[in-house]
């Protein structure tokens, strides 16, 4: 019989089947909640460390159970205080996480794909290619990850900003942002969870069916569908007129995020656009300064030309966040770290990004 991963269940499932095997073996319910505690709320690396069980117990857990590691296949940190993990998952692959910490905030940026088929212009984790999808503990244990590190990193928020694209892993997202959230799991609060699109419309609405008020923060970078198509490719298929509609009919307020691509969508008339857009939605803006080294062959706006395009969308009404870029030292953008991990066995054309700064 193959063994269950606790950590791929929700709290309530993993429960379940916990209280099932105490049951099973005569053994008192608490027992379970003691297991269950040591998944997501006071983490263990084994059931061996579990001490305040008997040690017979602990071996019978081991025999029906498993708590997967993801190792750390690199580690960078920048003299900004950002850091950059490779987590090493179980068949081989790669994935990025990246911690950025800010006054009292400690925000994670978690990947929900291996690589990404989506390709969008300025983004290299589209030059990688799309591998699979995340299971849901391999997305939370990002997470679960960093209270085990010595000393641990106590996360605040969590942006599904890492490699891939979050809406188009449903299944193990959603399961994902039930651990994340669940008091019993990592209790993070549903309004500190940010999950990033570039519009998938059956997400966005699967999203927003969630009673929690989780955050949306959806890629536009363009405000044109002509513009927009050339830099995303997914705008043939989920056009930007759909994607606003979806965003007015969120019942939360919504993110846009617009990556500054000098001479490209910087222009007075793309702001003039976007301030419409963002408008009729009601949407915050979160201009991102182009990482450096980014895929494709486009110019960061100057510092200067991003403060008058937020000044002109200010103008309009509109709340205006310019993101900082961290950890520009350590290749800190999602997927940079991969590549650089990956080149020599296998060569990628660009410098990777994805977009890892926070407001
Ligand atoms: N697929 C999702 C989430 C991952 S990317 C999405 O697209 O929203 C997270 C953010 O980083 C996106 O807004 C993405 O467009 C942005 N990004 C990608 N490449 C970037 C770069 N070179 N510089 C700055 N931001 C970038």
């Amino acid at each position: 019989m193959s063994k269950i991963n606790l950590l791929n269940l929700t709290p309530a499932d993993a429960d379940a089947a916990l209280e099932a095997f105490f049951r099973d073996r005569g053994e008192p319910l608490y027992r379970a909640r003691q297991v269950a505690r040591r998944l997501w709320q006071a983490p263990v690396r084994s059931f061996a460390d579990i001490t305040e069980l008997p040690l017979a117990l602990r071996e019978a857990l081991e025999q029906s159970f498993e708590l997967p590691e993801m190792s750390i296949a690199t580690q960078q940190l920048s003299a900004d205080g950002t850091r950059k993990f490779l987590f090493r998952l179980a068949d081989g692959e790669a994935i990025e996480t990246v911690s950025i910490p800010d006054a009292d905030r400690l925000t994670l940026c978690i990947s929900s794909q291996a690589g990404c088929a989506l390709q969008c212009a300025f983004c290299a984790t589209g030059k990688m290619g799309f591998t699979r999808n995340l299971e849901p503990y391999e997305i939370a244990c990002q997470v679960r990850e960093m209270a085990l590190l010595d000393p641990p990193i106590a996360v605040t928020n969590i942006v599904f900003m890492g490699m891939g694209e979050p809406l188009m892993n449903w299944r193990a997202v959603n399961s994902s942002l039930t651990i994340l959230n669940d008091p019993a799991g990592l209790g993070i609060g549903a309004r500190h969870i940010t999950v990033s699109t570039v519009g998938i419309l059956p997400g966005i609405v699967a999203l927003a069916e969630r009673p929690e008020q989780f955050r949306l923060a959806i890629s536009v970078h363009a405000p044109t569908d002509e513009l927009r198509r050339s830099l995303m490719p997914i705008n043939t298929k989920y056009p930007l007129s759909e994607v606003i509609e979806a965003a007015k009919s969120f019942d939360r307020r919504v993110t846009f995020e617009y990556v500054m691509l000098g001479g490209v969508n910087d222009r007075d008339e793309d702001a003039r656009e976007l301030m419409k857009l963002a408008q009729e939605c009601k949407a915050f803006v979160n201009l991102i300064p182009l990482h450096p080294g980014g895929a494709g062959d486009f110019t960061p706006t100057t510092a200067d030309s991003i403060r008058r395009f937020a000044a002109m969308l200010r103008r309009g009404g509109l709340s205006v966040a310019i993101r900082k870029s961290r950890g520009k030292d350590i290749a800190a953008a999602c997927g940079q770290l991969r590549v650089e991990r990956h080149r020599r066995r296998r060569p990628v054309g660009a410098e990777h990004n994805g977009g890892v700064e926070v407001a």
